[in-house]
């Protein structure tokens, strides 16, 4: 007999043995969206401001993107200003 019904994952945050989709040892989604911190390269929740390991903030990979796209959206601007201004 083997316990084929008993099968558990590991918690990619813990490590912990899951049997579920919530890890008992930390309560997290075991198939939650997730990244490696950049501190300690452990997996982390992608939700979490702060490294589930070592509490190292996460940078965002909106957070990065917005001022990015604000600074194109503020060249574009300043450009077709100056080429208004040329033109004219
Ligand atoms: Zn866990
Ligand atoms: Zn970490």
């Amino acid at each position: 007999m083997t316990d084929a019904g008993q099968a558990t994952y590991q918690c990619p945050f813990c490590g912990t043995a899951t049997p579920g989709p919530f890890c008992p040892n930390c309560g997290r989604d075991r198939t939650a969206a997730r990244q490696v911190c950049r501190s300690c390269r452990q997996m982390t929740p992608k939700n979490e401001p702060e490294c589930s390991h070592c509490g190292a903030r996460q940078v965002n990979e909106l957070a990065r993107k917005v001022p990015m796209i604000i600074a194109i959206f503020a060249v574009t601007i300043a450009l077709s200003v100056v080429l208004r201004l040329l033109l004219e």
